[in-house]
């Protein structure tokens, strides 16, 4: 008998509990998910509040000198929700709208989403509570190297590693390397992840996270039996993750009609010029006004008749109040937490096929320990052999879980959660409890 058929009698909680979703955070969904995976596995009351509650968090006061003299102040997080299979591992994200709830909820999925794809890594995330585009350049490296040198105590090559989310990038990780580096008084590339590849960053890592979730996409397509070439797709979210990911899709013979930011959406029946569209964000640093398409509601994209919707945004966006709307018969998650249990549950009733997030946008974790190898081995693999490797193990992960959800009965999401969770709790098991 294994250690974790040892364990004590089974919750009488098998099912996800649908949020009413103007009172659904995202941690409620987090917490709702594994709640539903304790419930298969049957996991004891007090492994399933270990596996619940983040192992370390911390929040820190960030001030800014900015560059008018003034001082604002701003607060930032991390948390470390498991340790069990390695050191932490996560993203840091600049949102207005960043709360220590949210980055619990994003550590935790991470911890689930390292586990998924076999990475040696526990979860993390951190956020600070600015909206990077009011500030210059100046200004968001002073609150990067504050921030950096707050939290210093809890993140290191061993301990926990960020990485580039929502309003950060390769700069900021730049920044955060060279703060470390000069307080522990040599360089230490393996800080973080994401790096420009002149400070030994790898190549594909940038577009690591969009490739993975056209690999998905195609794979989810032909599962439901759609050819890709010549499927429809819309894009929510124009920035890292959904630029790249609707230009992939493009070149894999999906015609995207829709792709929108927080500003808004355009629409083109015929298909979007990639090329164009990102001349003219570039430009306006927004979608709306390009001229090859016409504006629609930011909203009314989620509902556009598609085959293929990538929700590559925010949390929380596809609910109880317009999944019954949302015709795609296929949806991959390219953000962290778009669809709350209960648009899940109507999804699953009208036969949509979900590629949950801890799968689907996994592929930046993945070259963020491609990274990490080339890093330790300080011998750089070329961009076809990441993405190689990359495709190899994301598809990997994809035949597994539909496998086990297929022998279960299992959504996607659940068989993902519960092969992770497993993962996770047997790691903590074989550990043991200390002292
Ligand atoms: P980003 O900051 O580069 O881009 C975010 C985009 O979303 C921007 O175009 C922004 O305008 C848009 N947006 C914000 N709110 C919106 C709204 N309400 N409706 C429509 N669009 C909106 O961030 P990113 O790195 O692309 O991350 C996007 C999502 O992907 C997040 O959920 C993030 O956690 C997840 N993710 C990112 C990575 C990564 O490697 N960057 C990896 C895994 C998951």
């Amino acid at each position: 008998m294994s250690l974790l058929e040892a364990a004590p009698a089974p919750l009488a909680l098998p099912q996800a509990t649908p949020q009413a979703t103007p009172l659904a955070t995202p941690l409620d969904d987090a917490r709702s998910q594994l709640r539903a995976a304790i419930g298969v596995l049957g996991y004891s009351d007090g492994l399933h509040s270990l596996l619940a509650t983040p192992r370390r968090e911390m929040t820190v006061a960030v001030p800014l000198r900015r560059d008018d003299g003034t001082t604002r102040l701003f607060t930032g997080y991390r948390v470390q929700h498991n340790l069990s299979r390695g050191p932490a591992k996560g993203g840091l994200r600049y949102s207005p709208n960043v709360t220590l709830d949210e980055v619990r909820a994003l550590a935790m999925w991470m911890t689930w989403k390292c586990a998924l794809l076999d990475v040696p890594y526990g979860g993390a995330k951190g956020g600070v509570t600015i909206d990077p585009r009011l500030f210059s350049q100046p200004e968001l490296e002073r609150v990067t190297r504050r921030y950096t040198s707050e939290i210093l105590p809890i993140i290191g090559p061993e301990k926990d590693i960020p990485a580039p989310d929502m309003g950060t990038d390769e700069r900021t990780m730049a920044w955060i390397m060279d703060t470390y580096s000069v307080n522990v008084g040599y360089t230490v590339p393996g800080i973080v992840t994401g790096k420009p590849i002149s400070l030994g960053g790898s190549h594909g890592r940038a577009s690591a996270t969009s490739r993975g979730v056209t690999h998905m996409a195609i794979a989810a397509l032909k599962h439901r039996g759609i050819r890709p070439e010549g499927a429809t797709a819309a894009v929510q979210g124009f920035g890292k993750v959904g630029h790249d990911a609707a230009v992939f899709l493009t070149d894999a013979g999906v015609r995207v009609v829709a792709v929108s930011d927080q500003y808004g959406a355009v629409y083109n029946a015929a298909g979007l010029d990639f090329e164009r569209l990102s001349a003219h964000v570039a430009t306006t640093g927004r979608v709306v006004g390009f001229a090859g398409a016409e504006p629609i509601d930011g909203d009314a994209l989620l509902e556009l008749p598609v085959d293929l919707l990538v929700p590559a945004a925010v949390e929380g966006v596809l609910h109880e109040g317009n999944a019954a709307r949302v015709t795609a018969r296929v949806i991959v998650e390219g953000a962290n937490g778009p669809t709350s249990p209960a648009a899940d549950a109507i999804f699953a009733a009208n036969g949509q096929l979900v590629v949950p997030d801890i799968l689907a946008n996994a592929g930046g974790v993945i070259v963020s320990y491609f990274e990490w190898v080339q890093g330790n081995q300080a011998y750089w693999w070329n961009a076809a052999e990441v993405e190689h490797k990359l495709a190899e193990r994301m598809l990997a992960a994809w035949h597994q879980v539909v496998d086990y959800a297929a022998a279960r009965d299992l959504s996607l999401r659940a068989a993902a959660t519960v092969l992770a969770v497993e993962r996770v709790a047997e790691a903590h098991l074989l550990r043991g409890l200390y002292p």
